[in-house]
């Protein structure tokens, strides 16, 4: 498939603009020259309307883009209470007026009761959204008691808008909404657009994996266009089969992008073999800071000045600088890490941020 089909399968989706697209792609030289690797930032956390910004701003651009043509006034969606998908999508409707609605969940052991207002809750706050916390006591947040009082919550709350006649869209945790996937196709297409202008040659994409939202478009694009880029992710949660988000969930989304784009589906097999998860940097828990993330958000700030987040994306820098210490990228590589955003946490509390002052 070459670029004019590309992106003609794409224009042709409804989709309401919000952010800054391209978002700028970057060479590391400093971080470069200490590892003999050829570093570069590719910047979704520049995405836009605020400097807070990251990885989801793409998806609600084509979810609210049907959801306007739909006439939906609601949008409900969930996550931790420290979401960066939920204040992208705040974000996203305020501007688009439909209003947001955000179920968060709060670790209370791990993270104390919500008291002051911080990181990405302070910016929810100040932009004035309805939260609704599900505290959650002596179990992780993605225990299955803990699922059901969020998914009580989100219809009741739908069921009141409902009988007021508004209309209401669900969107799944982490933004993971059907109309969504595509829209890192377009993060690719701009990689390569970008790399080409500079004279590169991608080998790898890092990246930090969640929910699954960026990596289908990604491999959809890198397939549909013929690229021999590997992407590797690093996951901040389990990832095996058996688990809610494994490697079949990314097939199934990725061959659900391919058919978007109108681009031959190959088999499953196929796909999976480009999918390459290391759970090693998931640290104790999800939203936990650990070690290697705050040790590899103080490498990239005083290397290069850039700031990465304590919940994914140091977690993924961290994979990445460990793959390149022990030989797993080569020597002279031309290597992309997609920073998704996250920075609003480093405003968080301890728990989560970890030491990264010292
Ligand atoms: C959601 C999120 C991720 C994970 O993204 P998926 O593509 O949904 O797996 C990574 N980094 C940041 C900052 C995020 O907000």
């Amino acid at each position: 498939m070459d670029f004019t089909h590309f992106d003609t399968a794409i224009d042709v989706l409804p989709r309401r603009r919000v952010g800054f697209y391209p978002t700028p792609f970057h060479a590391l030289p400093n971080l470069s020259a200490a590892y003999g690797i050829n570093f570069f930032l590719k910047r979704e956390d520049l995405a836009g309307p605020s400097a807070i910004s990251g990885s989801k701003m793409r998806l609600a651009e084509f979810i609210l883009g049907r959801a306007i043509q739909d006439g939906v006034t609601h949008v409900i969606t969930q996550g931790a209470y420290l979401t960066n998908s939920g204040l992208q999508f705040a974000a996203a409707c305020l501007s688009a007026r439909i209003t947001p609605i955000l179920v968060l969940t709060r670790n209370v052991p791990r993270h104390g009761e919500l008291g002051e207002f911080r990181g990405n809750y302070l910016l929810n706050k100040t932009m004035g959204v309805e939260t609704h916390v599900v505290n959650v006591i002596g179990s992780t947040w993605d225990a299955p008691h803990v699922a059901v009082r969020v998914a009580e919550t989100i219809a009741d709350r739908k069921a009141e808008l409902e009988a007021q006649g508004h209309k209401v869209l669900i969107v799944g945790a982490g933004g993971a909404h059907p109309d969504g996937f595509i829209a890192h196709a377009l993060t690719f297409r701009e990689m390569l657009e970008q790399s080409d202008a500079a004279g590169v040659d991608l080998d790898f994409v890092y990246h930090t994996i969640g929910t699954g939202t960026a990596l289908p478009g990604m491999l959809a694009a890198k397939l549909s266009l013929g690229h021999p880029v590997k992407f590797r992710s690093i996951s901040i949660l389990r990832y095996n089969d058996g688990d809610w988000m494994n490697p079949g969930v990314i097939v199934e989304r990725t061959k659900a992008v391919l058919d978007t784009l109108g681009a031959p589906v190959p088999d499953d097999a196929t796909i999976r073999a480009e999918i390459d998860v290391d759970q090693r940097f998931i640290g104790e828990e999800y939203a936990v800071a650990s070690p290697e993330s705050s040790a590899a958000i103080r490498e990239l700030a005083r290397a290069e000045g850039v700031f990465v987040g304590p919940v994914y994306t140091g977690k993924g820098l961290a994979g990445l600088l460990d793959h390149a210490r022990s030989g797993r990228i080569a020597a002279g590589s031309n290597v992309a890490f997609l920073h998704t955003g996250d920075t609003g946490n480093l405003f968080e509390i301890p728990q989560v941020v970890g030491h990264i002052a010292d």
